[in-house]
């Protein structure tokens, strides 16, 4: 069995990153920002992730498999995304039938994914950490 890779010192979260920054936390999930310090971004692309936080150093996965998670929020964000443009569609195109519409819904949706994905990967995380907090 592979030992778990350990995190390095200059991995660790800085001392000074805890407790975290007052803003609240609703803001700093819709920026995108990092769960412990509220400053660093979480993405540097469309779906690329930083693997650590470039403000507090905070590294995101905290163990492998740990966004698996998040493909829960994504597909409840799917959901409700996909759902909200059938009923756009419908009342637009009242005399669509609804398994149009549904489809249409997730045409409509596809565009929106890379969002979702993001939204979900950070919603996890912050979920997670009010769940089981980081220490210093
Ligand atoms: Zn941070």
């Amino acid at each position: 069995m592979t030992p778990l890779p350990v995190a390095a010192k200059s991995d660790r979260p800085r001392v000074d990153a805890w407790p975290p920054r007052k803003r609240w936390w609703v803001v700093g999930l819709l920026k995108l920002r990092c769960p412990l310090c509220r400053r660093g971004r979480i993405f540097r692309g469309a779906i690329t992730m930083n693997t650590q936080c470039p403000e507090c150093r905070f590294v995101f996965q905290r163990e492998p498999g740990y966004f698996l998670g998040s493909l829960v929020i994504a597909y409840v964000l799917a959901l409700a995304g996909v759902t909200a443009f059938a009923f756009m569609a419908h009342a637009v195109f009242p005399a669509l039938d609804w398994e149009w519409a549904f489809f249409t819904g997730f045409v409509l949706y596809l565009p929106v994914l890379p969002a979702g994905f993001r939204y979900a990967r950070a919603a996890w995380m912050y979920f997670d950490h009010w769940l089981d907090p980081p220490g210093p």
